[in-house]
């Protein structure tokens, strides 16, 4: 018998109530039918968006929505800030540089957030349009303070634009609250389903430029998703089964209340981070910005742990995530977001513990275990 469990930053486990949507016969989608079901998504969306904005949902994963936004919002010779602290910062680099937008690097180091200081200093010296950030840096485990950037962008001519592929539905983001322009997300991680839809909401100062923008758009031109979505309608054709999903997924949502599903996944995050300290593990990430939606944990010297995670999920069927990029081999990753709670980590942890204890790690069995019990039951 063999029994899987996945605890990657995407895609999360489904939950029974999206599998069972997932299932259902397939309707057309340009049908009263479906635009009701596309109104309620939308609807939905709104609320996880913390947004009043129109909320679009596009046929991709998240990196499409990053791409919709760099090709809407900006024109060829364009200036934009981006933020590399990791892989996914790096990627809104490579997306300017497709568009031909010249980009203004700020660089961080990986277990670092950048601060609201060195993005206003940034704006002060350039003529940036765009301010390209990232809520959760999947690849390091580390949170961003988007209210404290929002404020310093607010006031000045440029557009906020935040990568919540990991964060959004984990993560608290007040969208219209604090003032960030423009949110993507993706559907596979705290939403909790399979790959495949894209999530972009824009502000009114977003639309200026979008309306003015000349970069090349076709299949991702947002001007045509918002004139169709004035008729509750959509440019081509969408995953239909996905959509219907969706609206399982955001019910369930809604019934916990995000502020719970908020402290729900900050407290599984404080769970792995205490037993990785009971195991004598050091966290990749400074304690100041330690995600809540993911845990990097340093790989202990003279372990493999591209080995480590391959007997986790290939011995035992506990699926964690390596490190990516220059962190391959360097750390491993435990997610706490999506369909997962308390006992989803504690079940990781003892796999963990098993495969450490296995490799000839030293330390006492059942330590991480009794420390993530203690924060659960706090
Ligand atoms: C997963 C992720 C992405 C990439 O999303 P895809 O759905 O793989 O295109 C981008 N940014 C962050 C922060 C992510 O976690």
């Amino acid at each position: 018998m063999r029994k899987t469990y996945l605890l990657t930053p995407g895609p999360t486990p489904l939950p029974p109530q999206v599998c069972e949507a997932l299932a259902r016969p397939i309707i057309h989608h340009r049908t009263p039918q479906f635009q009701a079901i596309l109104k309620e998504a939308v609807e939905g969306l709104k609320y996880v968006f913390q947004t009043k904005s129109d909320v679009f949902i596009l046929s991709s994963s998240g990196t499409g929505a990053m791409e919709a936004a760099v090709a809407n919002l900006l024109s060829p010779g364009d200036t934009a800030i981006t933020v590399e602290g990791g892989k996914f910062g790096e990627r809104w680099t490579e997306l300017c540089y497709a568009y031909s937008v010249h980009t203004e690097i700020i660089k961080v180091e990986w277990s670092r957030a950048v601060k609201a200081e060195e993005i206003k200093a940034k704006l002060k010296a350039t003529k940036a349009k765009v301010v390209f950030t990232t809520l959760c840096e999947t690849s390091t485990g580390v949170t961003t303070d988007i209210k404290s950037i929002a404020e310093a962008v607010k006031n000045s001519e440029a557009v906020l634009v935040v990568d919540a592929i990991s964060g959004l539905g984990v993560i608290d983001l007040k969208t219209d609250e604090w003032a960030a322009d423009v949110v993507v997300s993706g559907s596979q991680k705290g939403l909790m389903l399979p790959p495949g839809l894209g999530f972009i909401s824009i502000s009114q100062k977003a639309w200026k430029l979008i309306d003015t923008a000349r970069s090349p758009r076709y299949y991702f031109d947002l001007r045509a998703a918002k004139k169709a979505w004035a008729q509750a309608d959509t440019p081509f054709t969408t995953p239909v089964s996905l959509v219907v999903a969706l609206n399982a997924a955001l019910k369930m949502l809604k019934e916990e209340g995000l502020e719970n599903v908020f402290t729900r996944c900050r407290k599984m995050a404080e769970a792995v981070r205490a037993a990785a300290s009971a195991l004598g593990l050091k966290l990749y990430a400074d304690a100041s910005c330690a995600s809540e939606a993911i845990t990097a944990i340093n790989v202990p010297f003279g372990l493999d742990g591209e080995k480590l995670v391959k007997t986790m999920r290939d011995i035992y069927g506990v699926t964690i995530a390596g490190g990516q990029a220059e962190l391959k081999g360097k750390v491993f990753r435990i997610a706490s977001m999506g369909y997962l709670n308390e006992f989803d980590i504690i079940l990781a942890l003892s796999c963990l513990e098993k495969v450490l204890y296995q490799m000839g790690y030293k330390f006492e069995l059942g330590a991480g275990v009794r420390a993530a019990q203690e924060v659960f039951l706090k």
